[in-house]
């Protein structure tokens, strides 16, 4: 599923940043091709002046004149005295005869050419398609030059090939660069995509995993209700008491899963919060240790209490939510703590952390386990299965932690077991 939605995210996001892409590359390209033609067409006006300064002061004209000037501009030039052409070396193709009838006729429909008003000179650029439709070909000079024995009409043309080439090439370019630019946009959202479905992929397979869990160690009490049930049908009155003590029992392991579920859900949907106030750790510590004492002297285990000499200034926590974290963390010293054991509850302040200690001499967590004990539902050993421990106790303790923007860390006690310190 999240491959589909990867591929669909990032090829929108492409495509809308692409499609922004070629709408300004369109918008510069004309931008750019309009000041190219723009300047080629002034530049051509301005070498026109020149010309028709040359063509009609000079007298006299040389066919090696007018050839030298077709040559430089690579221009066409075609001049009639009194409508009879002046030929020169250049004047012999019937194509150019062709494109310069079109120049003309083109030049009299497109402008009203009536009479010299100030000057006997009259120049005009323009540019045309010698083929009379499609995109212009040539840029085209008339000069009319009005004589006391009559007129001089000069036809000057300059072939746009190499101002098409130019934009041609442009224009290449630009498709070259925009498809480099698609190409790498969409390698950009692939990659961005991937970054931002990461954690909701992550999620989703924690939910998973969660529900698998979840479902898997509620099945386990509900299966010994069942056949409790079912036993107690065909039990006499002593059997059948047994079996509802047994339906009893397990149907408060499942209701203690649920609720610890319920927390998590709870935690992670954020509809849960600590309460902060301020507290006194050691009173916390000594009431918890109090609370405890009867159930590690039934396993006899000796349980141990170090407070600091000093009285320590309050703490800001939720004084409920952390006598919580020491019961889980207590309840599984005891549990993993064989026989004759101890368990020492220690308090510390450097003046800037509180850190709470619960260390033990049990069985101990290997360096492969520590980093995976705050998990949910992970247990060390599944084969060691105790009773009312589905693994969730170390996930609520860090939830809880987390919550007071605190630490809880896991180490190893000196000569064996281990020790779990909060800092707040
Ligand atoms: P559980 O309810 O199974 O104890 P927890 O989340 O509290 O779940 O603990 C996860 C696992 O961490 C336990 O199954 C156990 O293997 C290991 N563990 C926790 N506390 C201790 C301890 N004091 N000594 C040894 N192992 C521990």
């Amino acid at each position: 599923m999240f491959r589909k939605v990867h591929f669909r995210l990032a090829l929108l996001c492409a495509s809308i940043t692409c499609f922004i892409l070629v709408v300004m590359s369109c918008g510069y390209l004309y931008i750019s091709e309009k000041s190219l033609k723009d300047s080629s067409f002034t530049s051509f006006q301005n070498e026109m002046e020149d010309i028709a300064d040359i063509l009609t002061e000079n007298h006299v004209l040389t066919w090696e004149q007018l050839a030298k000037i077709e040559d430089q501009g690579t221009y066409h030039i075609q001049i009639a005295d009194n409508e009879v052409p002046l030929l020169f070396k250049h004047q012999s193709s019937p194509v150019r005869d062709e494109i310069f009838t079109a120049a003309w006729s083109y030049f009299e429909t497109r402008f009203a050419f009536s009479s010299f008003e100030d000057s006997p000179v009259y120049r005009m650029e323009f540019d045309f398609s010698s083929k009379g439709r499609g995109a212009s070909d040539y840029y085209g000079c008339a000069i009319i030059h009005e004589r006391s024995g009559g007129a001089l009409k000069i036809m000057v043309l300059m072939p746009l090939t190499a101002l098409r080439q130019q934009i041609h090439s442009q224009r290449i370019l630009f498709a070259l660069l925009t498809a480099l630019a698609a190409g790498a946009l969409f390698l950009f959202a692939w990659y961005f995509t991937r970054k931002l479905l990461l954690p909701l992929e992550e999620n989703q397979r924690r939910q998973t995993q969660f529900v698998a869990a979840a479902s898997h160690e509620l099945r386990t009490p509900l299966a010994v209700i069942l056949s409790c049930a079912s036993a107690s049908r065909r039990g006499n009155e002593a059997e059948r008491a047994h079996f509802l003590d047994s339906i009893q029992s397990e149907g408060m392991r499942m209701s203690g899963l649920i609720d610890d579920m319920l927390l998590l859900s709870g935690m992670e949907a954020h509809t849960w919060s600590v309460e902060m106030r301020s507290a006194e750790l050691d009173t916390l510590l000594l009431e918890t240790f109090e609370a405890f004492e009867p159930v590690a002297a039934e396993k006899s285990i000796r349980l141990s209490i170090k407070l600091p000499e000093t009285a320590l200034p309050p703490c800001a926590c939720d004084p409920g939510r952390i006598r919580q974290v020491l019961s889980i963390l207590l309840h599984n010293a005891v549990s993993y703590t064989p026989e004759q054991g101890h368990i020492c509850l220690s308090l510390a302040y450097d003046g800037k952390f509180y850190r709470i200690c619960v260390a033990d001499n049990g069985i101990g967590i290997s360096d492969y386990e520590k980093p995976r004990i705050f998990d949910r539902f992970y247990r060390a050993d599944r084969s060691r299965n105790q009773k009312g421990h589905f693994g969730l106790g170390l996930s609520i303790a860090s939830e809880i932690i987390k919550a007071h923007q605190g630490k809880i860390l896991v180490g190893d006690t000196p000569g064996g077991g281990s020790t779990f310190t909060i800092v707040l």
